[in-house]
């Protein structure tokens, strides 16, 4: 395990993160993304920090607050001293139905904070993130409220997810006009089969010295390879192409691209996926979903895969914009 400093910060985080959207379950479409109970949320968390995964993320809407819970409280069964783990979450997604439950208000910013601070059962966030874009709350507000979390020591750092090149890019002028925390880092979308933010994130974020944290680095588990163009799973299941949005004959291309270097190299094709992320100049780390054991294993062994530059290059010849 390789680790990277997440932005301008001295703060040192695993080329890997593990994403904690599969924990708890709950209703609807939580159900649907995963339903980790708390002893299988424990094995998954005590596998990838023994790999050397020192950064978690999780979010305030995850199963309704129950990945929060999940997450912190397999710290607590695992006695993962404080320091040794970055725990990242977010705030932005509806809570609730009543016009404030959502966005990213400075009161809706602190209030969620305190509540993600009880259910991780922590007196402090390592990286707060807005979850997304608010188009109607000032970025002042925003940024100010994410600042006084800083001061009081409930936040040490702060990051942006699904922000577009100009919002970031506004946001860092009005953080360093005001004297305000900046933001350390993007989440966002990027996959061998998505590569859309190269044409002004990437350019932003390396200029900018912003750390990238990639979210869906297997489409949802498309990549893998385990899915047929016609979107069937060897198991019956299908392939959700709704999300995140992926260009079907792209990433079937891709797919197609990526199998006989796997084979040649003897790994999987999820491997080849993330590794090629993992080669990715930009890109801080790669927050790795897994519903099992044997899958986090995998994409643990994915820090081993090496692509050179002849398979670099036969993978840009299908992805490339
Ligand atoms: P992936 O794209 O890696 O998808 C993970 C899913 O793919 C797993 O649940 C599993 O589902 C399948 N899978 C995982 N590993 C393998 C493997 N080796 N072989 C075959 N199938 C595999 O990541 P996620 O979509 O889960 O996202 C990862 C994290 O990113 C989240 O936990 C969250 O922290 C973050 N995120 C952030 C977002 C944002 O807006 N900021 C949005 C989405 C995610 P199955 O077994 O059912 O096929």
């Amino acid at each position: 395990m390789r680790y990277n400093p997440l932005g301008q910060t001295g703060l040192l985080v695993s080329e890997l993160c593990l994403g904690t959207m599969t924990f708890g379950g709950g209703e609807g479409i939580w159900r649907n993304i995963g339903d980790l109970q708390q002893a299988e949320a424990d094995e998954i968390v005590r596998g990838a920090l023994d790999a050397g995964i020192n950064f978690i993320d999780t979010a305030n809407v995850y199963a309704e607050g129950l990945s929060e819970q999940i997450t912190g409280q397999a710290l607590r069964n695992l006695g993962v001293a404080r320091d040794e783990v970055i725990v990242a979450t977010k705030v932005f997604g509806r809570v609730g139905s009543t016009p404030n439950a959502g966005g990213a208000s400075r009161g809706h910013i602190l209030d969620q904070a305190k509540a993600s601070l009880k259910r991780l059962q922590l007196d402090h966030i390592d990286l707060y993130q807005i979850h997304g874009f608010d188009p109607l709350t000032p970025i002042e507000e925003t940024l100010e409220a994410l600042d006084q979390l800083v001061r009081q020591g409930y936040v040490r750092y702060v990051g942006v997810s699904n922000w577009g090149a100009w919002h970031v890019a506004k946001g860092l002028g009005i953080a360093e006009r005001r004297h305000l925390a900046p933001i350390r880092s993007l989440q966002a979308y990027y996959t061998i089969a998505g590569r859309d933010l190269e044409r002004e994130i990437v350019p932003m974020l390396t200029a900018e010295k912003v750390g990238l944290m990639v979210w869906s680095p297997l489409a949802g588990g498309l990549l893998s390879g385990k899915y047929g163009r016609d979107g069937k799973g060897s198991d019956g299941r299908r392939a959700n192409f709704d999300f995140p949005p992926v260009n079907r004959t792209r990433a079937f291309d891709v797919i197609d691209a990526m199998r006989p270097i796997a084979e040649a190299k003897g790994c999987t094709i999820a491997q080849v996926a993330l590794a090629w992320l993992l080669h990715q100049p930009v890109v801080t780390t790669v927050i790795i979903g897994a519903k099992r054991p044997e899958q986090l294993r995998e994409n643990i062994a994915a820090t081993e895969v090496v692509l050179s530059a002849e398979e670099r290059a036969t993978l840009d010849a299908v992805s490339a914009l």
